[in-house]
């Protein structure tokens, strides 16, 4: 059994951005820049956006936050994002979410200029990725699939079970997965799906992406399975000084041992997921 390493792959692929970038800038052009919207003072988007800016600075982008208050109008917050889609020198931005509830998620990232659109919300992203067209892939599925390459695991012909079909993991990760280069025979199982531990049981790969802590249990698994995690849930520890600690949506303990890959929580697929940004505002540089 393997544990994937999600830190050592996201480093690897760093050094890939930033030799790129670093060659860009020597050939005399502007580095890519990537802008951050933060709207209110929520920490967790605090600390994302604080790890996206420090990530971009590594590999050499420009990159700046445009903090908003929790009071800003949605009319507010659409005029900032008119001004970067017509900002020639910003390539690509993301707007945090999850926004104040008084503003509508949905009609902003309809408004995001596709081509800028780095998060790969925007339904022409969405779209196009569904169609196997040239698209901003969204972080978490890209980051999955970039695992999946980094270590070499097959995937023609194997049968991936995803869990959890949410539009941001489950249902792009099931639709790439499925597309030509991939090869799998995908099925999807979400809170309807009947005898789940027996569809789960035949996943010669697994991805478990539903937000339960240690839902997937060893019998659901399949010796020899690849396991992909990609649950977070906050549990109260009295053994951690913060008086919390993060578990995924695989019980570990059990599932390691029948598998021949597995992503740990934290460490996983986690730290893919920034990278996976840099990858796509670097990809807006050089245009799709
Ligand atoms: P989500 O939008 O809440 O979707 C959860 C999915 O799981 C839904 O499709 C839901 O089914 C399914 N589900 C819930 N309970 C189920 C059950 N008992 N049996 C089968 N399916 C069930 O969540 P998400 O945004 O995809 O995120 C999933 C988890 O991944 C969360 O813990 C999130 O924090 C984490 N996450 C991690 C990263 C990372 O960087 N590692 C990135 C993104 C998300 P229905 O559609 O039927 O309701």
């Amino acid at each position: 059994m393997t544990i994937i390493d999600g830190k050592e792959v996201a480093a690897a692929l760093r050094k890939e951005i930033a030799a790129e970038v670093g060659e860009m800038v020597a050939a005399g052009q502007r580095p890519p820049c990537l802008v951050a919207i933060l709207v209110g003072d929520d920490g967790a988007s605090q600390t994302y956006v604080g790890n996206k800016e420090k990530m971009s600075a590594e590999v050499g982008f420009s990159s700046r936050v445009l903090r908003m208050p929790a009071e800003t109008t949605e009319e507010e917050l659409l005029r900032e994002v008119e001004k970067l889609n017509a900002d020639p020198e910003v390539d690509g931005y993301i707007v945090q979410m999850p926004l104040p509830r008084h503003i509508d998620e949905q009609r902003v990232i309809e408004a995001i200029d596709p081509r800028k659109d780095v998060d790969g919300f925007h339904p022409e992203n969405m779209g196009r990725m569904a169609l196997g067209l040239p698209a901003f892939v969204s972080a978490t599925p890209d980051g999955i699939l970039s695992l999946l390459k980094y270590y070499k695991i097959p995937t023609a012909g194997k049968h991936c079970v995803v869990i959890g079909r949410s539009n941001t993991v489950g249902r792009p990760v099931a639709n790439l997965l499925s597309q030509k280069g991939w090869d799998c025979t995908v099925t999807i199982c979400h809170s309807r799906t009947a005898n789940l531990p027996e569809v789960v049981r035949q996943g010669d790969i697994v991805i478990a992406a539903i937000g339960k802590a240690e839902f997937v249990t060893g019998d659901m698994i399949k010796p020899g399975a690849v396991v992909i995690d990609v649950g977070i849930t906050r549990v109260p520890s009295a053994e951690t000084k913060s008086g919390w600690r993060l578990l995924g949506d695989v019980r570990f303990d059990e599932v390691a041992p029948k598998s021949s890959y597995i992503t740990p929580v934290p460490g996983g697929v986690g730290p893919m997921t920034v990278v996976s940004l840099m990858k796509n505002t670097l990809k807006a540089r050089k245009g799709l």
